[in-house]
This record gives C-alpha cells, structure tokens and sequence, in this order.
C-alpha cells in the first residue's frame, strides 16, 4: 500500500490546477494524481477547437453565474473567492497571458490549448506533484478516516481525497456506495436536428439576432443563429439546450420550437410589409430582401409564404403579407433529436449539490472528501464558464486541503 497525503482522483482541468495549488501553498504534503488515461489533460487539448476558452471576460459575479443553469445558486460564494479575474491572474503569474475575443471568450495568446497543458505539467514538476498515469480508480473506501484508494496497479492511502473525474459514470456509482446522491446525467451544450425545407441547402447562413421560444414550456432565449447542414446552432440555440438539458432529454429530443427572426411583434413586421408594399409595387418580393436579413434566408421564408419568385410587391394579397410576416415572426419548426457540438459539450448531472458545502467544496457527509470540476451538477452555457467551473471549486479546495 503507497500512503500519500492527498490524493486526486482524475488528471484532468480540476484536478491538476487543484494538485498544483495545494503543493504551492503547502510544500510539505505528497500530492498525488492518479489518472486513468496513459496522459492527461485530455479535455483541455481538444477544447475551444484545440484553443481552450480558458474563461469568459465577464468580471461580475452576480453576472457570471447566470451562465450556469445548474449550479447558479451555489457558485455566487465562490465567485466571490475565486473567479474569472483571478483566473487570468494566476496564469499571467506563470507566464501565459490571456486574450479577449469580441465576445468575451478568453483564449491563451498562442492560440493553442498545449500552452494551458505546457503550464500544467511544468507546474506540477516544478512543485511535486506526482502524476500516476494508467491508473484507473476501481474502488474508494473510508475506514476510521483514511481513504483507501484501488487503482487497477495498486492501494493507496491518504487522509484527504479531491474528486476531480469529471462525468464519469463509475465514480459517480463509488460515490452513491459512500452515501451520496448523484443526478442521473444527461448531454447538455447541443444543436438542435432540424429536416425543413426553409433550412435546406442554406448551411453557413447566420440570423444576427433572433428569438428563440419552446412551445409547451417557459423555456426562451435571444442570440445568433446558425442554419446547419442539420439544423440548427449557435449561441440561441446552445444556450436553449443547457437550461433545457433536463426537459429535453424528457421529451427524447422531440419537441417544437417557434422562431422570431426579426425579434418584431406580428403586427409591426406586417405593418411594415404593408408599407414595402406600396415604396417596392414594382419590385419582386423575392429579390427584395428585408429586415436585414441573409438574402438566403429570405428567400426560403418568402417560399415558404407562397409567394412565387417572380411575385411583385404590388401584387401580395393579404394572406400572402399575414404568411410571410408569420414566417418572420413566428415560424415553427419540429425539432426531431440532437448533435454534438464539437467546440464544447458537457454533462448535467452529478453529485448532489445539496450535499457539498461550497465555501470549502468538501462533502457534506465525508470528512475530507472534496470535488471539483463536473463531478459536481453543475455545467454551464458555452464560452470558458465550464473550465471557470473547474478552477474556482480546484483552487477553494486547494486552498482547504493545503491547511
Ligand atoms: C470537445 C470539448 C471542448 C470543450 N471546450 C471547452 C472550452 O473551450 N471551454 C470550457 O470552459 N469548457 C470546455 N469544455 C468543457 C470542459 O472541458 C469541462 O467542463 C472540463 O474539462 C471539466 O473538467 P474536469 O476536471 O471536471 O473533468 P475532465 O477535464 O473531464 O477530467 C477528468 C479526468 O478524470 C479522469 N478519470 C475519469 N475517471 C477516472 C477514474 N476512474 N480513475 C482515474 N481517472 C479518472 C479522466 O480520464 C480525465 O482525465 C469542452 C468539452 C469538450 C468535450
């Protein structure tokens, strides 16, 4: 049996900025990492597209956690602790400075997450850490307040012990078997799968801002939107799917959604219409593009009115001005499954936040026990709010097992 004085379970976000924080700030403990996978950090590498979107430049507390639809709650405190400038601090400190994108999305300068993995491992080095690779935890048992820790090579002993596996289904079962209660976990941070003729062949086209509401639900959100080669993405559809996770995943990712593309009431748009209907009499509806809308886009939602391409201005009837302005301001389409967005996607779902105590992220019912990262049930929307997640519950834990 290999005694140590903590051991991290997971060689992930979490667990390496939280291993390196506590050898910083208490030199005399043996931390190890013990990591499943022959390296680490395998996340990291692959986020952002391979940039890692280490945080979001959004320096208000109360204003970050309206990105975490769950976890929100019990972020505030800690926010308070640790959060997005104090990120940006502690990397700055070992020399990797952060930018910011139009949209408040924090990269490295070099554009590559390996700089993030470069910083990771060599702090690690540098202050002890020990890293255990290949080293898949099988079983964590408490007795009289040691942990004994089964790794598929061997036993290990600590007193304090830091989850840190991210969405790990068998970690998750180790912890129901110590007592805690885990939410069942289901994808968040998805596009929606859309086969509509209005979408068909228009791939790449973007609606700046628009609308997006779930019929049968209170659940709504503003944004870009992105026309796919399968339906639909970006920021208002991304957003809709992590406040959505739970409900969606009920409703087996069958469900409508109505979209208002112009983010105007019925009434105004056919107003509007109306007017464009005598300045444009000459002119074809089709060429005539509206509403600053992508030309492609209006194109389908003219067809989609039954107005013909040829159809001059002048000669729209009035149930041809009531279509096409429902197409723009309420147009429903039938949402028929999910795909994976590839810059960043994660799991709702985790140990019960009920049962941590989040000024120091210990469990509530094991002495010593701490988390950090998406082990917990907490996930964000898309934009560097997921990794913030792992830093701040990483360094606060840090902080308290280092005492
Ligand atoms: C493609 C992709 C891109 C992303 N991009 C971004 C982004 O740009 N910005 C952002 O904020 N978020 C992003 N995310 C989300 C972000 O990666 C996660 O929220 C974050 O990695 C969570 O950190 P973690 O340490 O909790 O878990 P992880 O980073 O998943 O680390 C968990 C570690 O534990 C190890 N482990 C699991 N089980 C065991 C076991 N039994 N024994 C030992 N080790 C084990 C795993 O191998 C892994 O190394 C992205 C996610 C994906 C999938």
């Amino acid at each position: 049996m290999i005694q140590k004085d903590v051991i991290i379970i997971g060689g992930g976000a979490a667990g390496f900025f939280a291993a390196i924080n506590i050898a910083e700030k208490n030199p005399d403990l043996k931390v190890v990492i013990l990591e499943r996978g022959k390296e680490g950090l395998t996340k990291v590498k692959v986020s952002g597209g391979g940039r890692c979107n280490v945080t979001h430049a959004e320096f208000i507390p109360s204003e970050l956690i309206q990105n975490y639809p769950r976890g929100q709650k019990e972020l505030r405190g800690p926010f308070h602790q640790f959060m997005t400038g104090d990120t940006i601090e502690w990397f700055e400190k070992r020399g990797v400075s952060l930018k910011i994108e139009e949209d408040g999305r924090m990269f490295p300068v070099s554009n590559s997450s390996q700089t993030i993995i470069d910083c990771f491992l060599s702090e690690a080095n540098q202050h002890g850490v020990e890293v255990l690779y290949n080293h898949s935890v099988k079983a964590i048992e408490n007795q009289g307040g040691i942990f004994q820790i089964e790794t598929s090579q061997g036993q290990f002993l600590s007193k304090k012990a830091l989850i840190a596996t991210g969405s790990n289904p068998k970690i998750w079962q180790l912890l129901e078997n110590l007592g805690h209660t885990v939410s069942a976990p289901v994808p968040s941070l998805f596009t929606f799968n859309i086969e509509d003729e209005r979408l068909k062949n228009i791939p790449g086209v973007v609606a700046q801002d628009v609308e997006v509401n779930v019929l049968n639900s209170n659940l709504c959100s503003e944004g870009p939107l992105l026309i796919t080669h399968w339906g639909l993405s970006a920021p208002s559809i991304l957003k809709l799917s992590a406040f959505g996770a739970l409900e969606f995943a009920k409703r087996d990712y069958k469900f409508q959604i109505e979209i208002n593309f112009i983010k105007q009431s019925f009434e105004d748009s056919f107003n509007t219409l109306k007017v464009r209907k005598q300045d444009l009499a000459k002119k074809t509806v089709f060429k005539s593009t509206q509403f600053d809308l992508p030309k492609r886009l209006w194109h389908k939602l003219v067809l989609a009115s039954s107005i013909k391409e040829e159809t001059r201005w002048a000669d729209l009837n009035k149930e041809q001005l009531e279509s096409l302005s429902g197409q723009l301001t309420q147009a429903i389409f039938n949402v028929n499954g999910k795909s994976t967005f590839k810059e960043e996607f994660v799991t709702a779902g985790g140990v019960d936040l009920k049962e941590v105590n989040f000024k120091t992220f210990e469990s509530k019912y094991i002495k010593n026990l701490y988390f950090a990262g998406e082990v917990l049930n907490i996930d964000a929307v898309t934009g560097g709010f997921n990794f913030q997640n792992a830093w701040t519950g990483a360094y606060i834990a840090a902080q308290n097992i280092s005492k």
